[in-house]
């Protein structure tokens, strides 16, 4: 089975890559061709497949005879009537299946769309591009403490006793494990391949918890710094010693004109490399930090990442689906067109092209389904592409010592999936509305996770020094999959 995913996965390698040598950057490309044909595929189904297979009532399949759309529209009040009076019972599953068929076609639209159009979130942007006020929405302090404690909950901790000053109203905060904290603290490297920015710029870009612990490095440096000044003038007072504005308040809600002010303007425009959270990589495509970066996609011209995984999932499931009602109930239409073209009959739909669109149908929707397991594997053992290879290989370096590899962000394949999902027990929504086309939030921020407990942040038996950091090259062939 994983030979055949890994020889589909292949497949699809080879078509972006040759269509990137043509025609340079191919995601417009591949999208209108998914549009085009994914819009014909439903048509030919509505028209040609459906009328073919389905119980229809006798006065609405007369209508099909009818050539002109106009004719059929002002017939079709009159041929519905006649229908639920003359049979009621072929009306009712004909009404039932349509409305089925059409639940189908609308979740593939819907979670296609939602792929393409939702951002997967990067560490410049964070999880939505429209926050240009970091105070109110997205990146304000309510609104990472809210993920907060859904990654709280989502690692089954209680976040009142994690003792993080984070989390300020939970009074009294003793005897929690140590573990737990450390648990919950994001961790970040820096990315040498985005552009470098300012310090300020880098400073806002952290989660309030991480930002404080930044300043409270400060604040005692800053102190350290006016005893010894203190002690070496005790004689000159007129030196100024005064800390620099806002070094000593603690505002979750800094804008860069209060990280400004208290890193004062010299080390404020210092130029560093940007921040990335764990589990984030750089995209050579769109030539930034994704959050929870799985890889890049040309079908939906940009990459699968935190934001919009859920939806990636989604869309290839409905996808196989839909594909596979239709390559299953027009199979019969398309024997009919190969083996006896002269009664082909359709005025609709010529014969070639039902063939083609057919035929591509059942390929694409075999790839995908198989692709689409290997994603759910992966969910299941709680990894993305990336770690998918980068876990394989600590395994393996974990087994030559005689240690058993342990991926801190794996719950158990139930929990897993519920965090992937956002969906289940503890977690922000049902589990029905995995059938519904709403749009929901990723339970995680992109830099704090839930992780398996008693591992104290990191994974268990990987050395230190054999941590992939994403600066060695390009990860082999996990990026560029679709
Ligand atoms: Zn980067
Ligand atoms: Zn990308």
């Amino acid at each position: 089975m994983w030979a055949i995913s890994a020889a589909v996965r292949q497949g699809f390698v080879r078509v972006e890559r040759a269509g990137e040598a043509l025609v340079g950057h191919v995601g417009p490309l591949f999208v209108t061709i998914y549009v085009v044909l994914v819009g014909t595929g439903m048509w030919i189904f509505f028209v040609c497949i459906f009328p073919s297979q389905m119980v229809i009532p006798e006065a609405l399949q007369n209508l099909a005879h009818t050539k002109s759309p106009i004719h059929i529209l002002l017939a079709l009040p009159g041929a519905l009537g006649t229908s639920v009076m003359q049979e009621p019972a072929s009306m009712m599953q004909c009404i039932a299946s349509t409305i089925c068929f059409l639940y189908i076609a609308l979740m593939m639209i819907w979670s296609y769309y939602m792929v393409c159009t939702i951002p997967p979130g990067t560490v410049m942007d964070g999880l939505s591009k429209s926050h240009p006020e970091k105070r109110l929405g997205p990146g304000s302090s309510l609104w990472w403490r809210l993920h907060y404690q859904q990654v709280a909950a989502a690692a089954n901790l209680t976040p009142c006793n994690t003792g993080s000053p984070f989390m300020k109203d939970c009074g009294a905060v003793e005897n929690f494990p140590a573990t737990i904290e450390q648990d919950l603290t994001a961790r970040y490297r820096f990315c040498k391949k985005c552009l470098p920015i300012t310090m300020e710029t880098a400073l806002a870009l952290l989660p309030p918890d991480l930002r404080l612990r930044e300043k409270t490095n400060r604040r005692e440096h800053f102190l350290r710094a006016r005893q010894e000044r203190a002690k070496q003038n005790s004689y000159n007072h007129s030196e100024d010693i005064s800390a620099p504005q806002g070094l000593f308040d603690n505002i979750d809600d800094e804008g860069q004109a209060e990280i400004s002010a208290w890193l004062g303007p010299e080390e404020a425009h210092q130029i560093v490399l940007p921040p990335k959270p764990e589990r984030s990589h750089h995209c050579r495509t769109c030539k930034t930090c994704v959050l929870k970066y799985d890889h890049h996609c040309p079908w939906i011209n940009q990459c699968v990442g935190l934001g919009n995984e859920r939806y990636f999932i989604l869309f290839m499931l409905w996808f196989g689906l839909g594909t596979m009602i239709f390559s299953y109930m027009g199979w019969g239409l398309a024997y009919q067109a190969f083996r006896h073209p002269k009664t082909w009959s359709s005025m609709l739909v010529h014969r070639i092209l039902y063939l083609a669109i057919w035929a591509k149908a059942l390929v694409m929707g075999l790839a995908v389904i198989v692709f689409a397991m290997w994603h759910l594997r992966m969910i299941a053992r709680g990894e993305t592409s990336v770690e998918n290879q980068d876990n394989a290989h600590y395994a393996r370096s974990a087994k030559k010592r005689n240690e058993t590899f342990v991926n801190m962000y794996s719950l158990g394949w139930l929990r897993n999936f519920q965090v992937f999902f956002n969906v289940g027990p503890g977690m922000a929504h049902k589990y029905y509305t995995l059938l519904l086309p709403v749009k929901i939030e990723p339970y995680s921020d992109g830099w704090h996770w839930a992780k398996r407990q008693g591992l104290n942040g990191v994974h268990g038996g990987v050395a230190p020094e054999e941590e992939f950091t994403d600066d060695e090259g390009e990860p082999a062939e996990a990026s560029p999959v679709s």
